[in-house]
């Protein structure tokens, strides 16, 4: 111990030299420290707690001294930068490669509507994004994904579902549909809204029923506009409904009474989809139907609303638009 604290001493007459001159060219960072704990040791009896304090008075004076760019130098010197540049490099290093992997699973999740072959480079990269967009037939009118527009129409164009199930206001829809319904319009009505099944499954021959009477009254355009030719209903497919609320009974105001602002930002919960949105006319072949609620299944309207996408035409990649 003894020779320690004169090795220390003879460095501490040295460093006090220099610090009271604040010249301390000749000072090293280390001999600092020892002239700092020399100062602790000696003038304090081992008590003396200002010891860093000295320390960052000596280190500014040594900093002025020789300029950031001289310190960077002696740092280099002494291979403490270089630790912190390799550390640096590592760290960045590790946060790339995390926010490379985070960026890849959204774009990889995006392009599902591309073939087998690259949904299964897809899966490798991203497997729990992945949306099957074939889990269902977008053709079968019995499938909940079936895709009917102006230009396909339910095949065959007589399709009647099997399992009607009454939702109430004596309105029909699949059972699947009917039960998804049925809980919407509870929770609706928990939340302060009545909405109220208007129409849901109409027959062929009803369907040829109500597309004659609009030809009659508005003329063919007009009928083509807002009501569908027998077989290319979704109503007939039994997986749509209309639902009215507040008076207003499949008609525009539907969408600013309170229960239709309701449905139309939680429908999709459900599993239903607003079918014929203001800005779609051109896809879906309709105009803007308040009103109108389609039955897709919770996984596929979630799946949708996930990615803003409001058309089957367009998720599925279908064509729309008018008749042929
Ligand atoms: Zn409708």
């Amino acid at each position: 111990m003894v020779s320690i604290y004169k090795k220390y001493f003879a460095v501490a007459i040295l460093g006090r030299w220099h610090a009271q001159h604040a010249s301390l060219h000749a000072v090293h960072i280390e001999r600092c420290y020892v002239v700092c704990d020399v100062f602790g040791s000696f003038f304090a009896h081992g008590r003396f707690d200002n010891c860093s304090v000295i320390w960052r008075l000596v280190q500014i004076q040594y900093l002025q001294y020789l300029g950031v760019k001289r310190f960077i130098l002696e740092l280099v010197k002494h291979k403490k930068i270089l630790i912190f540049i390799v550390m640096l490099v590592l760290v960045a290093a590790i946060f790339g490669f995390i926010a490379k992997r985070h960026a890849s699973a959204p774009t990889s999740s995006s392009d599902n509507s591309s073939d087998a072959s690259s949904r299964s480079n897809n899966s490798k990269a991203a497997p729990k994004t992945h949306f099957d967009k074939r889990q269902y037939s977008l053709s079968d009118p019995s499938s909940p994904w079936v895709v009917v527009n102006k230009k396909h129409p339910l095949v065959p164009k007589t399709y009647a579902p099997s399992d009607l199930t009454a939702v109430g206001g004596g309105q029909y829809m699949h059972a699947e549909a009917a039960r998804a319904l049925t809980q919407m319009i509870a929770d609706a009505k928990a939340a302060g809204y009545i909405l109220t099944p208007a129409s849901g499954y109409r027959s062929y021959e009803t369907q040829v029923s109500v597309y004659n009477n609009e030809v009659k009254i508005y003329g063919k355009a007009v009928a083509d506009s807002e009501s569908a030719r027998p077989g290319y209903s979704e109503h007939q497919s039994g997986w749509a409904m209309d639902l009215s609320s507040g008076g207003c009974n499949i008609s525009d105001c539907f969408g600013n009474t309170p229960g239709g602002k309701w449905v139309t930002a939680n429908a999709y919960k459900y599993g239903f989809l607003l079918r014929y949105p203001a800005d779609k006319v051109a896809i879906t072949g309709y105009r803007h139907e308040t009103w109108h609620f389609r039955y897709i299944g919770t996984k596929l309207s979630i799946e949708l609303h996930r990615l803003s996408v409001r058309t089957l035409e367009e998720f599925f990649d279908v064509s729309g638009g008018n008749y042929n």
